[in-house]
């Protein structure tokens, strides 16, 4: 089936009531039948619901629907994109270890990963996400991760998924994508060769900026490259706190990587999604690829008027002939940009003026919303950075970023209009 059905189907099978919409299972735990029940649940030996931390009715449609539009095997949903990623390398990694990760990534990210990841043992090491061909000399033998966003916030970027996922494989490293801009309906970096997909679900997957939340998924192929691999000791050797489990004795048809986030992250670190924030997925991913259309349809329109615009010094977006990612987003992005782009102006002053001046645009830290955003990251998030820092992280004082949401285009040109005439 193809993504549009699947975003509308995939795993939910009616209970006796039929109902069409998905029920919200609002419950902390389950009954079991008896103890011998309880017993095979708990030692794995049956699958079922024991306690909604780790799993729950409402959310396991959530997990399927994504995994299946991502083309994935299972998918695991956490409370925030950021308890995905911090999941996503914890799973794979621990004190002593360290990971490779592209510069070009979302502010959280890099806070997790320069200060967090390094309290707890583990080292990271950046690279360009423009040269693939930096990531070998970075390997060694501990490193249990290359992490990167295949479409970056706020830099724009487009990240050679193939190229990345090919070093992965030849050092039977596993590579982890932030999908989070392009969503599965722009892109699927599974498709690439990509091992596990991570998404903060507050953006396009709700797509009206209702809820937090975040989700991995797991390819297929993952099982075999974690099976006997030396640098995944957690996965091939017994685990103490499951009673010596060893995962890769698990049975196949079991995505290992998922049931562990899920039986030893999720139970013990609890960063588990409300039923009723993954109800609220599920409704936005039913609208999911109507939306990503219209955002990218209208992106390119705004991108183009303000490229027309002597005061606009550059303009980022993917989809424009002048972008230097153009070419590369004809592989990953076929069916549009997204709603994301920035734009530079000559000044700080410039730019304050542009942003206090619009009307439609709403001065916010977010994106995704079908309302659309604007934010000047020099004067907010990256505030506390120094002229040459700022250059180093391609945010310019005159830089200004667009998530464009789903008004009329036309109406949005206007309001843009008018701020730069000011
Ligand atoms: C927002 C965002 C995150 C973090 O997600 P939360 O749901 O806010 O925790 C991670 N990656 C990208 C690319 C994001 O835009």
């Amino acid at each position: 089936m193809k993504k549009e059905t699947l975003a509308l189907h995939a795993g939910y099978k009616k209970d006796s009531h039929k109902t069409m919409a998905v029920p919200i299972y609002q419950t902390t735990a389950y009954e079991f039948r008896d103890v011998e029940h309880a017993g095979n649940l708990f030692a794995l030996k049956e699958l079922g619901n024991i306690y909604t931390r780790l799993n729950n009715p409402t959310t396991d449609v959530f997990e399927q629907r994504l995994a299946a539009i991502e083309g994935g095997v299972a998918g695991v949903a956490t409370a925030s994109g950021m308890s995905a990623i911090t999941f996503s390398i914890l799973n794979l990694v621990e004190a002593g270890g360290n990971i490779i990760a592209s510069s070009q990534l979302y502010g959280g990210t890099v806070t997790l990963f320069t200060h967090t990841l390094k309290r707890l043992g583990i080292e990271v090491r950046f690279f360009d996400v423009e040269k693939p061909e930096e990531i070998e000399n970075l390997i060694d033998n501990r490193t249990g991760a290359i992490f990167f966003e295949s479409l970056s916030n706020p830099s724009i970027a487009v990240a050679d998924i193939e190229a990345i996922a090919k070093i992965g494989e030849k050092h039977g490293i596993i590579t982890i994508v932030d999908n989070t801009v392009a969503t599965p309906i722009l892109c699927n970096p599974i498709e690439f060769g990509a091992d596990i997909v991570v998404h903060s679900a507050s953006k396009y997957i709700t797509g009206q900026g209702l809820a937090i939340g975040g989700i991995l998924v797991e390819r297929e192929e993952v099982n075999s490259k974690l099976k006997t691999n030396i640098r995944y000791p957690q996965f091939n050797l017994p685990d103490e706190s499951y009673h010596g489990l060893v995962y890769a004795d698990v049975v196949d048809e079991l995505p290992i990587f998922s049931l562990r986030v899920r039986i030893a992250l999720l139970r013990d670190m609890g960063a588990t999604l409300s039923p009723f924030n993954s109800w609220l997925y599920i409704q936005g991913v039913e609208t999911l690829s109507l939306r990503m259309k219209q955002h990218s349809e209208t992106a390119l329109k705004v991108a183009q008027f303000l490229e027309s615009r002597d005061e606009v010094l550059k303009v980022n977006y993917p989809k424009l002939e002048s972008f230097n990612n153009f070419e590369i987003s004809k592989k990953y992005l076929k069916d549009g940009g997204s709603g994301l782009l920035s734009f530079e102006v000559s000044s700080f002053e410039k730019a304050k003026k542009i942003v206090d001046a619009v009307s439609i645009f709403s001065l916010v830290a977010n994106i995704g919303d079908s309302k659309s955003i604007i934010t000047h990251p020099a004067s907010t998030t990256h505030q506390q950075l120094s002229k040459s820092e700022l250059e180093n992280a391609g945010v310019s004082e005159g830089l200004i970023r667009l998530s464009i949401g789903l008004e009329n285009s036309e109406d949005l040109i206007e309001d843009l209009k008018t701020a730069l005439d000011i």
